[in-house]
């Protein structure tokens, strides 16, 4: 089994029943163990800064989906919640984004581990740090 982190964001609608929509899906997914998961902390929007505020939080989850069987499965998430894909960073019921999987690397087009902006994120490490204090340190 691997052990991955996802982060989960949301900034439409009811922003804490979206998060917790998408948590209920992953459990309901056969292959996916989820382990522990972060609060839910309120964000102002990363790099597009007209749109309302963001709910964020992160989970750590046993899998033994390759990250790119994680990536689809995240994305079936997404699209069963409705997710409309508009301009990047832009606003969002639901966003699954893998942070890291095990020590693998992955530099594909559509896919990248660990997440390339994840340290520049407070919204992203604030709540890794809750759940995985000792990964953020070495960061
Ligand atoms: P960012 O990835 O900078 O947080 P975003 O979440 O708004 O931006 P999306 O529109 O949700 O971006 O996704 C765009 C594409 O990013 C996806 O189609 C997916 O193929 C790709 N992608 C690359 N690396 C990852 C990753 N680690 N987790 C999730 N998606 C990824
Ligand atoms: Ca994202
Ligand atoms: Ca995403």
């Amino acid at each position: 089994m691997a052990t991955a982190y996802i982060a989960l964001g949301s900034n439409l609608g009811d922003r804490k029943k979206n998060l917790t929509t998408a948590l209920f899906h992953l459990v309901r997914e056969p292959r996916i163990i989820l382990e522990k998961l972060s609060s839910f902390i309120e964000t102002k929007p990363y790099g597009v800064t007209d749109q309302p505020d963001f709910l964020n939080g992160c989970c750590r989850i046993w899998t033994d989906l390759s990250p790119r069987q994680l990536l689809t499965a995240l994305q079936a998430i997404e699209d069963k919640m409705g997710r409309v894909r508009t301009r990047r960073w832009g606003e969002r019921i639901i966003d699954l984004d893998i942070l890291l999987y095990d020590d693998i690397t992955v530099n594909d087009p559509d896919l990248v581990i660990p997440h390339p902006d994840m340290k520049n994120r407070a919204f992203v490490l604030e709540p890794l740090k809750e759940i995985a204090p000792d990964l953020t340190a070495k960061l």
